[in-house]
């Protein structure tokens, strides 16, 4: 169900606020999530600029090529008061973006620009504006977008539930014999069955490919005694996404220290999410992931962060990393996915999202986290 225009207005109104706070005299944003959570538009950017203007005084202005126009029929935009700035093709559309500036652009000192704007816009926009400084979108965006409103919360339910479903059935592909691309396009059918718009990731890393954290697929063919992480996600028609792994075991596992470290990361995972509530920094929480792993003589082997934050994309705002001390707070959804990587042998992950909560963290996937042994 798409979100009411009460509620992109409220967000259009609010990031208003939040660029005139800052001291910034206009956001600058080409179609990206920034875009879609602001005005409820998809798309993306490319080489023919659409850039939606929030001054820091007056009204939002969408500069669009005429060829565009009609593509935004139907869309929420049309209802928010954002005043449409139409170009053709020969018309300079940085000089558009400038000239509906409010300090007549020249005067303009200090934009922000989305932070995956592609460099053939920001520079674009930079020759137009040359006095003009450029910071990051996300230095007043992310503190919006990071604190999810009920319909983002539902949607991300939603999501979870779907790629629950997904993990639920995985016994069904997941089979020794075949490879991990075979398993990975049955995967993907069924992350599109189970109500997503498509499959945005599949890894299946079996045996020593579980090591690599961000394995793909290969045709590894899957063998007894191997650990399987299988890590997926897609987003739903809404665009939040699900994010979720469990790791398989074929059998029983062909290494015995996998049954100890495991359990060090069922409880490396299950510290992270009690250690999350409203008030608590994010790296509070990456360090209840890692301390027990890091006793264990394992923490060389935990080698990326502990979560990201999740939303209209699958990696956001917040970083549950080493060094952030923003303090999370009710709203804000992220993962919770330690692990541990053996080179040339397993690896083994564990991955929720989960919602922050007054009393705490909320998981959005409820699979068992349990090794799962699958039979051979
Ligand atoms: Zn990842
Ligand atoms: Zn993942
Ligand atoms: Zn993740």
């Amino acid at each position: 169900m798409p979100a009411p225009l009460e509620t992109f207005a409220a967000r259009l109104a609010r990031a208003h606020d939040a660029t005139s706070a800052a001291g910034l005299d206009a956001l600058l944003l080409t179609p990206s999530p920034d875009l879609r959570y602001l005005l409820g538009i998809g798309g993306e950017s490319h080489e023919r600029l659409t850039c939606l203007v929030v001054p820091a005084e007056g009204d939002p202005a969408l500069v669009v090529p005429a060829l565009e126009r009609p593509g935004l029929d139907g869309t929420p935009v049309l209802g928010l008061g954002v005043e449409i700035v139409e170009w053709t093709d020969g018309d300079d559309p940085y000089a558009l973006v400038a000239a509906v500036l409010p300090k007549s652009g020249s005067a303009a000192a200090q934009v922000a620009v989305g932070d995956a704007m592609p460099a053939v816009h920001v520079l674009g926009l930079r020759a137009a504006l040359p006095d003009c400084a450029q910071e990051l979108a996300s230095t007043v965006l992310a503190q919006l977008r990071m604190r999810k409103d009920r319909a983002e919360i539902a949607a991300l339910d939603a999501a979870g539930q779907a790629i629950d479903r997904v993990h639920a059935r995985m016994g069904e592909w997941l089979r020794v014999g075949r490879t991990e691309a075979q398993v990975g396009a049955d995967v993907a059918a069924a992350i599109v069955a189970e109500g997503h718009t498509m499959a945005a990731f599949i890894i299946v890393g079996s045996g020593p490919n579980g090591a690599s954290p961000h394995h793909d697929v290969s045709d590894r063919v899957v063998q007894p005694g191997d650990l399987v992480v299988v890590d997926i996600g897609g987003p739903t028609p809404e665009g939040y996404y699900s994010d979720c792994t469990r790791t398989y075991s074929m059998g029983e596992p062909a290494y015995p220290e996998v049954v100890n470290c495991y359990a060090l990361l069922q409880a490396a995972q299950q510290a992270a999410v009690a250690a999350v509530a409203p008030g608590i920094t994010a790296q509070s929480v990456d360090d209840a992931a890692r301390s027990p792993i890091r006793d264990a003589g394992y923490g060389h082997r935990f080698i990326h962060r502990t979560g990201h934050g999740i939303g209209l994309e699958v990696h956001e705002q917040p970083y549950i990393v080493a060094g952030n001390d923003l303090v999370l707070d009710q709203g804000m959804a992220f993962s919770i996915e330690p692990g541990i990587y053996i080179p040339g042998r397993w690896g083994a992950r564990i991955e929720d999202i989960v919602v922050v909560e007054d009393y705490g963290a909320r998981r959005l996937n409820h699979r068992p986290r349990e090794l799962a042994v699958l039979p051979v």
